[in-house]
């Protein structure tokens, strides 16, 4: 039996009006649900429930019990009879396990009448809603993670009780003792994974996939330990959806792990788009993918969103707190914060500290943070950024000449991160008439991928929510781009008029940038321009550090390119911090940590960045190395 279940019952009893039909109290994952067959007077009396969260110091939520809910149909019948008057017709999706209803508007309700509104909704369906604003047609991702959650209720419903015993669990063996692993992410940049350890609790931060390598071994995060087992780990936490985060999530639940996986919002369908797309490219190039789709379903159901901000208990003696980290939609900084206080550790993931055009400046204002894991991409000397302005011009001056002399510009990126970048900032530069008029070709996921950020604007900055909210301006649909759906949209790119390509994947490991590629590398009128970071062993990395001749599968063969092209890159519009502000992000926080690690990074480029820490700043940095183990208290 979880910790004081009576009691947290008899205190909603005791503080909950009798009209609203309280019939059971439930732990539900990490929050208390309080079922009710007639929510609507809880949520009039909003105040009682602040008052017992407070008195538990837990999240408390309010469930419609299932058999006083209007049957589906029929509530989104009555859903869209109460928003007519407004001139709305939502797309509703239903949560049978939360009594949840997401409403997407492709316009904004007038937000004074949400709150009436909502109430009209619940009293009339007893289904809870959710307003979000998108533009048609919804991210498929989206529409799958609905789906995977409606026909597995039962499953997600045992999972999410289960967990809830589990985190409110009487603590076994308070100590002080916290420990941390590195499992990968270790003076590399690829497979980042960290084992976070209490004497009550097992976590592990992240848990990707090292691109360009062949071998498990170095690919893979390293799970070949005594420490490490899955009936251990009591959840996983993911930073942000790139796949050197998050890639190999789905491979511990084909391994039989059964608990939860943590991220904010929008990470969720991000990482799906991405994790599916992988097990894809993987089948193409004739290999077996390490999961399967079912595998990331399984994920899917064991998936917790939390909101930038929200305090989380995710076992008895650890809370968890996401912050914004600026480097891709929903990515985050981890905050966990130990027992009553004896320790809190803070996972920079990858981060941005300066505003960029999607979002604001990676969050800094933690209070207590004894330890700092942050990452150095860019942590060299020599890896000081352009300004952002500086870095729009040089793009712009390449561009335009390209344009101009009759060349194509090929530009491989991720899919979520510098696409939409990329993207809003032709938009700018197009609607500004600096920049040559020229069809914008865009290939791979990225159409999907700017589904889901429109579809998550209160996680962008605040002038582009501004854009697309108050001026209804939606920056990834200019007029100048083209999605290429099918084969003669392709064709027409490749045809011998200039033209800008924005494709995927960001690395050329896979994807269609790579028939982009054989087809304009022999052409010098041509330029392979890249704006983000290369990780060592990827194509796009070799190509950079100068390699001319490539070899290439072409349908059943092989094939060598001989590379004639300009292949550039323009450093500025990383969504990693430059060694700049990873100084000052190490200065703004010394105040309270007491050990920074280095990790995420280059030999020379991590151990760098912690000799200068320690020299200019007087912290004591140090550079982490895969499977080295640390004690943090
Ligand atoms: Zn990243």
């Amino acid at each position: 039996m979880a910790l004081n279940t009576v009691y947290v019952t008899s205190k909603i009893l005791e503080y909950a009006p009798k009209e609203a039909g309280i019939t059971r109290v439930e732990y539900e994952g990490p929050n208390i649900a309080v079922y009710s067959t007639n929510p609507a007077v809880l949520i009039q009396h909003g105040y009682l429930l602040t008052e017992i969260a407070n008195k538990l110091k837990k999240r408390v939520i309010v469930r419609p019990e299932p058999d006083v809910r209007l049957p589906v149909e029929e509530a989104s019948d009555k859903i869209k009879e109460i928003l007519e008057p407004q001139g709305k017709s939502p797309d509703c999706y239903f949560d049978p396990v939360k009594g949840e209803v997401v409403l997407y508007l492709n316009e904004p309700l007038n937000s004074s009448l949400t709150p009436e509104i909502s109430l009209d909704i619940v009293s009339k369906t007893r289904w809870f809603p959710t307003f979000r604003r998108y533009s048609p047609p919804l991210s498929m991702t989206i529409k799958k993670i609905f789906s995977v959650n409606s026909y597995i209720e039962k499953e997600r419903r045992k999972f999410l009780l289960g967990l809830g015993n589990r985190i409110f669990r009487i603590p076994m063996n308070p100590s002080r003792d916290v420990r941390l692993k590195v499992l990968g992410g270790g003076q590399e940049v690829g497979r980042s994974a960290f084992l976070f350890s209490t004497s009550e609790t097992n976590l592990v931060v992240d848990f990707g996939i090292k691109l360009g390598v062949s071998s498990r071994m170095h690919a893979y995060p390293r799970v070949d330990l005594d420490e490490f087992n899955l009936d251990e780990l009591d959840a996983v936490i993911v930073t942000h959806a790139h796949l050197d985060h998050c890639g190999l999530i789905p491979f511990l639940y084909k391994h039989g792990f059964e608990g939860p996986v943590y991220s904010t919002e929008p990470t969720l369908p991000l990482m799906v788009l991405l994790q599916l797309d992988f097990i894809e490219i993987a089948k193409r190039n004739s290999q077996t993918p390490p999961y399967t789709v079912s595998d990331v379903e399984k994920m899917i159901y064991h998936s917790i969103s939390l909101k930038y901000g929200q305090v989380t208990d995710i076992s008895p003696d650890v809370k968890l707190t996401f912050h914004n980290a600026g480097h891709v939609l929903g990515s985050a900084m981890v905050h966990l914060h130990v027992t009553e206080g004896v320790h809190n550790v803070i996972f920079t993931g990858d981060f941005k500290y300066s505003p960029t055009m999607l979002f604001d400046a990676a969050y800094s204002n933690f209070t207590r943070g004894e330890t700092l894991i942050m990452e150095s991409t860019y942590g060299a000397d020599e890896d000081i950024a352009p300004a952002r302005s500086e870095a729009e011009d040089i793009l712009l001056t390449e561009i335009n000449d390209i344009l101009g002399k009759g060349g194509k510009v090929l530009m491989p990126v991720p899919a979520v991160g510098r696409a939409q970048e990329v993207l809003v900032l032709f938009d700018n530069l197009l609607r500004e008439g600096k920049m040559t008029e020229t069809p914008i070709f865009v290939d791979g996921m990225i159409d999907e991928s700017n589904a889901i950020h429109i579809s998550y604007t209160e996680y962008l900055s605040s002038d582009l929510k501004s854009l697309i909210l108050d001026q209804g301006i939606n920056p990834f649909l200019s007029e100048h781009f083209v999605n290429v759906e099918n084969a003669s949209q392709r064709d027409e790119a490749m045809d011998d008029k200039p033209c800008i390509i924005v494709s995927t994947s960001g690395m050329m490991e896979g994807g269609p940038v790579l028939e982009y590629f054989k087809k304009f590398a022999g052409d010098e009128k041509n330029t392979l321009l890249f704006l983000s970071y290369q990780v060592s062993g990827t194509l796009g990395r070799r190509l950079l550090d100068g390699m001319r001749n490539v070899v290439m599968a072409e349908k059943d063969k092989m094939i060598t390119l001989n590379v004639n092209s300009n292949i550039k890159k323009i450093d500025g519009f990383s969504g990693h911090s430059d060694r700049k502000q990873l100084m000052a992000y190490m200065k703004r926080t010394a105040p309270m940590v007491k050990n920074l690690f280095l990790v995420h990074g280059e030999p020379l480029k991590t151990t760098s960045l912690a000799q200068n820490a320690r020299k200019t700043l007087r912290i004591n940095a140090k550079a982490l190395q895969n499977l080295q183990t640390v004690p943090l208290t």
